[in-house]
């Protein structure tokens, strides 16, 4: 037989994923001699044997690599045959130029699960289960190569029993860098607000807690979770009480799809989504008489379900039937990342939890829960895109010549590094208004710079000259010598959208959101820009109003009611015979009448956020927030979608500029309130004439220019009927429309369109 040799260097996700045990198996059915190892680049295979069991090989490797492995592309090489006498699995080498990707973590298997709930499995109801198809991974990663030494996982010495499963290239277990047993591993221990052990076994005793309604503190994968007995009225009022969390809707974890379908509705799309080994938070339908406490989603047809990711949620929900859904909100305090620390539980959320089950396995990294809606069959809402997601990267359509970060907005931060084709966004940050935020954002961003090597040449960040993630842009291109780049906030938008999208062309954009930083120093908010990936022109936006008070105004939406009343018909309004006067506080009133008459503090705003926020209030929806987009989000709510019908609205050109004026629409809401119109149907109303918005203004720009392509990004497009409709309306008047399905329309996204639009500015120079 003629021998040869052969050089395979694999990219893609393929370590720590039971990528080389696939291989070694592979090499030993097929009789080849030689090795295998992981490298920075990825997994180096060297094949020795007949050209056709080579050949085999790599066909096999393309066909069935494993579940969790994805392959990017397979260079082979030949090469003088050496001789090998076995085939092996070499340790890790250190090569520094290249980059490897690091694998998200994974929900527990099948196979995990079955051994875990198995009493005669030397790990019966041992947390901490895992192998090569699950378990943590970004979240325990120091550094890379992959490798135990390089986690969390290196302070517990693995026990004889673990080493053989580690070593045994046929075990499920070979080379599952946080493989560990009762013997060996991390353990869970329950403690009081003082840090005091509870005795008894932790688990038993946590489920006893939470079904006598206190509120746990539950160490994750990612980061701390506040649980309690979602069934239990007097304990989520309680929970909402003290993390002083008054409406916004808060996360479940159900024991299995059939629990989740007695409350909400449920698609096959949307379970396979839930039980998916990125297991995400899916925003449902809540079902007619859904007999969970109404604290749960106040104001809303949707509740946040998830099922259990990791060996101990499922402990935790398998040992007593009454326990079958829980609270699983973030473990924060508002305003701060999610707690990811022993020692931070108990000095942050003391207040908030009455006992804490922790465990000695570190996270290095946070990661929240990811959220997503499944607007249609064939379609996704990426809402927050973290846990099981990241740090896998967004395959970009155009190239990355030189290494970007985009530094992200201000709100639902994250940052992204970008690369070759390649864009790493990071973790979910939040908003970045509180000194733990801002030293998680720095923290992130040294450790993804670290962990992929990619050291940026150009940072890229928000016009807004006081967002906390520009001045440190600046900083890191000042102290770094590194070209900055600024980019408009509602360009990065759509940029966004179309790298979402996979499009490098022209569009009509429609950027809607509540706030952006606008190039003539008002604040943005409803642009249809002419935009690709380079530049953009702005075409059209709703007509300027003031905003009184400026942040005061988006936590008050009475605020923009009453200005759009004042700007309609002067101080006539107080004479109207509707909800709306008999709330308005009148010296309240004639404060912000002085600021808008005399322009304090009143930047002009064209944000369609406002609008919302606006007719919400109006109607009587929502006069003040205690969340981000709580007004719009109600009035979305609230609406009756079988209700049809319209409010007019005009459109006028300024020269280049078509300005949409929402004037007739409030007098219009104003006239049904008048004639007793019930609110469901005006949102209905109201939400059409914002879809008719987008149809008519993206028409006239078509006219214009030709263009026939729509691209639907910012805030406003998690509204599921703007979405929907909207793409809807667009498509029947003969529109191609781009929307958001793996990148977020929100604020996630910015840092998305900012890499690219920074590499495209700089292409031709
Ligand atoms: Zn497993
Ligand atoms: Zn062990
Ligand atoms: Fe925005």
């Amino acid at each position: 037989m003629v021998k040869e040799r052969k050089r395979l260097e694999i990219k893609g996700i393929v370590q720590g994923v039971g990528f080389r045990p696939f291989i070694y198996r592979l090499a030993k059915n097929y009789n080849l001699k030689g090795f295998v190892f992981n490298n920075t680049k990825g997994v180096i295979v060297d094949l020795e044997g007949s050209r056709s069991s080579i050949e085999n090989v790599i066909r096999e490797i393309k066909e069935q690599s494993p579940p969790l492995a994805r392959i990017k592309g397979i260079e082979s090489k030949k090469l003088p045959v050496k001789g090998y006498k076995d085939f092996v699995i070499k340790y890790s080498r250190k090569e520094d130029e290249k980059i490897t990707l690091v694998s998200p973590d994974i929900a527990i298997c099948e196979d995990c699960k079955k051994e875990l709930l198995d009493p005669s499995d030397r790990r019966h109801d041992y947390p901490f289960i895992n192998c090569t198809n699950c378990g943590p991974r970004f979240t325990i990663i120091k550094e890379l190569p992959y490798d135990r030494k390089n986690t969390t996982m290196k302070k517990f010495k693995m026990c004889r029993d673990c080493k053989v499963e580690y070593e045994d290239p046929g075990d499920r277990r070979f080379h599952a860098q946080p493989d560990a047993c009762p013997l060996c591993g991390p353990e869970v221990s329950l403690v009081d607000r003082k840090g005091k052990e509870i005795n008894g076994n932790p688990i038993d005793k946590t489920i006893k807690l939470l079904k006598s309604g206190k509120i746990v503190a539950i160490k994750g994968l990612g980061g701390f979770h506040l649980a309690c007995d979602a069934k239990n009225k007097e304990a989520v009022s309680l929970l909402r009480v003290r993390k002083k969390r008054p409406n916004k809707p808060l996360a479940l974890m159900a024991k299995d799809d059939e629990v989740i379908k007695k409350y909400v509705h449920l698609s096959n799309e949307e379970k396979e989504s839930l039980e998916s080994p990125k297991t995400p938070i899916l925003l449902l339908r809540k079902k007619e008489g859904c007999t969970l406490p109404y604290e749960i989603a106040p104001n809303n047809k949707f509740i946040g379900f998830m099922l259990p990711y990791t060996p101990l949620h499922i402990l935790l929900f398998h040992k007593d039937k009454d326990i079958d859904v829980l609270v699983m909100t973030s473990g924060n305090r508002k305003g701060a990342p999610i707690i990811f620390k022993n020692e931070e539980a108990l000095s942050s959320l003391g207040d908030i939890a009455d006992y804490f089950l922790m465990h000695n396995r570190d996270i290095h990294i946070h990661a929240d829960d990811s959220v997503l809606r499944i607007p249609s069959p064939d379609s996704r809402l990426m809402m927050r895109r973290s846990r099981g997601y990241v740090p896998e990267p967004i395959r970009s359509p155009i190239d990355f010549k030189r290494n970007i970060l985009g530094c992200g907005g201000h709100l639902r931060n994250t940052f992204s590094l970008a690369r070759g084709n390649e864009i790493f966004v990071s973790h979910h940050l939040g908003h970045l208004e509180t000194l733990e935020s801002e030293e998680s954002y720095e923290r992130g961003i040294e450790h993804y710079i670290g962990l992929f090597n990619i050291h940026p040449e150009i940072i890229a960040v928000d016009k807004h000259p006081t967002y906390y993630s520009t001045q440190i842009g600046k900083k890191m291109a000042l102290k770094n010598d590194k070209l900055l780049i600024e980019v408009q906030h509602h360009h990065a938008h759509i940029a966004s959208c179309l790298i979402d999208n996979g499009v490098n062309r022209e569009a009509i954009g429609i950027a809607w959101d509540g706030t952006g930083h606008g190039e003539d120093g008002a604040i943005w908010g409803s642009e249809f820009l002419i935009a690709d990936l380079k530049g953009y022109k702005r075409k059209a936006h709703l007509k300027y109003k003031p905003l009184p008070g400026s942040e005061k105004a988006i936590e008050e939406p009475w605020r923009m009611a009453a200005t759009n009343l004042y700007t309609l018909m002067g101080e006539d309004f107080l004479n109207l015979d509707i909800g709306f006067m008999k709330r308005l506080d009148l010296d309240k009133w004639k404060t912000l009448r002085i600021m808008i008459d005399k322009g304090i503090n009143s930047p002009k705003t064209s944000s369609m956020g406002r609008l919302f926020d606006a007719v919400s209030s109006l109607i009587g929806i929502r006069d003040e927030i205690t969340y981000l987009g709580q007004a719009a989000i109600e009035l979305e709510m609230i609406m009756d979608e079988d209700k049809k019908g319209t409010y007019c609205f005009d459109i006028n050109k300024e020269g280049e500029i078509y300005l949409i004026d929402s004037a007739p629409v409030i007098r219009s809401i104003v006239d049904d309130l008048m004639n007793s119109v019930d609110a469901s149907n005006i949102s209905s109303k109201f939400h059409r004439s914002v879809v008719e918005m987008m149809v008519q203004v993206s028409k006239l720009l078509r006219e214009e220019t030709g263009i026939n392509e729509v691209a639907l990004s910012g805030g406003v497009f998690q509204n599921l009927f703007i979405r929907n409709i909207g793409t809807k309306r667009l498509r029947e008047e003969g529109f191609k429309v781009y929307n958001h399905n793996n990148i977020p329309p929100n604020d996630g996204g910015i840092s998305v369109g900012q890499v690219a639009i920074a590499s495209k500015s700089i292409e031709d120079n």
